[in-house]
């Protein structure tokens, strides 16, 4: 963030720009933002996990062909691809992803999804829009529907990219592995937005890395089990595990340089079934963000090495065993086309309300993958989705530092849920704006 980005004093969070988009694309949405609401509710109460979007796709395909846009469905399992051609000019592809999460919906909200269903194991699990992804799909549907009413305020070619499976990693390198480059226009520029607990009329976003690179793994300890009162008969994989899980920490506060960025957390752990039992066996899921090729790569030699020295020190009778299970590459924006970006979400928020990124999020992504597999630039930005009045007092450009209320739910908690309004109005408007960037006569 700039030096200027700082000493902004945020216009009231929220508001209105003070002029419509130079494009005049946003033209009439207020008029449509009933429709989208009712969208948007539909689609939070109807949540779906990756790859089973069956419901969702549906929905989005309905009403791409209803706009008139050439739709195919089943892209890379259950993707939806539109295009709208639109004379010669520029093509844009703007992506949205669509799956929920396996989390119990806690907010409470009259919209609030009941649902559940069976995830990748077979396991029956609540469902939840926890990630907003339903605000990404409604704001693509509701840019598609104004970039239809107004054809005569654009040029080229729009791809709205309906993609399954962020959560898992899998869904873009699903729909590229599914013949995307050769089924559809190559486009000039990938651009894709994501709604997060900022204030809602705000966006973020940065030149270079944006996002982290994500590796998880699944860790088997191995142990020798028996009877709890007599531990030394037996390798105990619960200390193993302990050991292991607190020695982790020293990765990141004793071997990543502190300028740099790392993250190692252990988010799961499981070893016996009963009090008098010592296990055979623990199992560990780790995930590991960087924004760095050269620290992503110490940071996981430390976590092997780490793993497998401690399972040494215990008397392991095996060597531990390391399963991959995602792995999300590093999201860069294009730095030309990121001052584009910029300039467009700036005309449809206002000045005052669009930051510069200091540093990368810890988050991650697999939007990258259309960039990176079509060999073209991508723009990725953050936008708020939380009340702004939960944000009196604390300045939007703040949440890189943590400097947010504690009490604003964030992405995957089970109270997460945007406000309708005016997200999704800001939703729709900086795809428009944006869009008018490249696209505009
Ligand atoms: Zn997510
Ligand atoms: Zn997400």
């Amino acid at each position: 963030m700039t030096a200027a980005d700082r000493a902004d004093t945020p216009t009231a969070p929220g508001s209105r720009p003070a002029e419509e988009p130079a494009s005049g694309l946003a033209e009439g949405l207020a008029e449509r933002l009933p429709r989208l609401g009712e969208i948007y509710r539909d689609l939070h109460r109807h949540p779906e996990l990756a790859f089973q979007e069956h419901r969702t796709a549906g929905i989005a395909a309905a009403e791409l062909r209803a706009l008139g846009w050439e739709t195919s469905e089943g892209v890379g399992g259950t993707g939806v691809v539109g295009v709208l051609r639109n004379g010669d000019g520029p093509v844009l592809l703007l992506r949205a992803d669509m799956d929920g999460l396996p989390v119990r919906e806690a907010t409470g909200l009259p919209y609030a999804s009941t649902a559940t269903g069976r995830d990748a194991d077979g396991e029956q699990v609540p469902l939840m829009h926890a990630c907003g992804h339903d605000v990404h799909v409604t704001c693509l549907l509701g840019a598609a529907e104004r970039l239809t009413a107004h054809r005569d305020a654009w040029r080229g070619t729009v791809l709205a990219v309906l993609q399954p499976a962020e959560e898992c990693g899998e869904g873009a390198e699903a729909m590229i592995a599914d013949g995307f480059a050769e089924r559809f226009p190559r486009p000039d520029v990938c651009l894709g937005q994501h709604v997060g607990p900022f204030p809602a009329g705000t966006a973020f976003t940065r030149p270079g890395a944006i996002m982290a690179t994500s590796d998880s793994y699944r860790v088997r300890l191995f142990g020798r089990g028996g009877h709890g009162s007599s531990p030394e008969h037996t390798v105990d994989p619960v200390v193993m595990a302990a050991a292991v899980v607190l020695r982790l920490q020293t990765v990141v506060s004793r071997e990543v340089p502190a300028g740099q960025t790392a993250v190692v957390t252990v988010g799961s752990i499981h070893a016996g079934s009963k009090e008098n039992i010592i296990a055979d066996e623990a199992e560990l899921k780790l995930n590991i963000r960087t924004v760095d090729e050269g620290v992503r790569e110490r940071v996981l030699a430390a976590v092997h090495r780490i793993v497998e020295a401690e399972a040494a020190a215990s008397g392991a009778p095996k060597a531990p065993e390391f399963t991959p299970i995602s792995t999300l590459p590093l999201t860069v924006n294009e730095p030309e086309a990121t001052e584009r970006v910029l300039a467009g979400l700036r005309a449809a928020l206002g000045d005052g309300q669009v930051f510069t990124l200091p540093a990368p999020f810890t988050g991650s992504e697999d939007f990258g993958v259309f960039g990176n597999a079509l060999g073209v630039p991508s723009v990725f930005w953050h936008f708020g989705g939380t009340d702004p009045a939960a944000f009196a007092g604390h300045h939007p450009a703040s949440v890189q530092t943590g400097g947010f209320p504690p009490d604003v739910p964030t992405n995957h908690s089970p109270q997460y849920a945007p406000v309708p309004e005016p997200t999704l109005d800001a939703g729709v408007r900086m795809l428009l704006a944006v869009t008018a960037q490249w696209l505009a006569p």
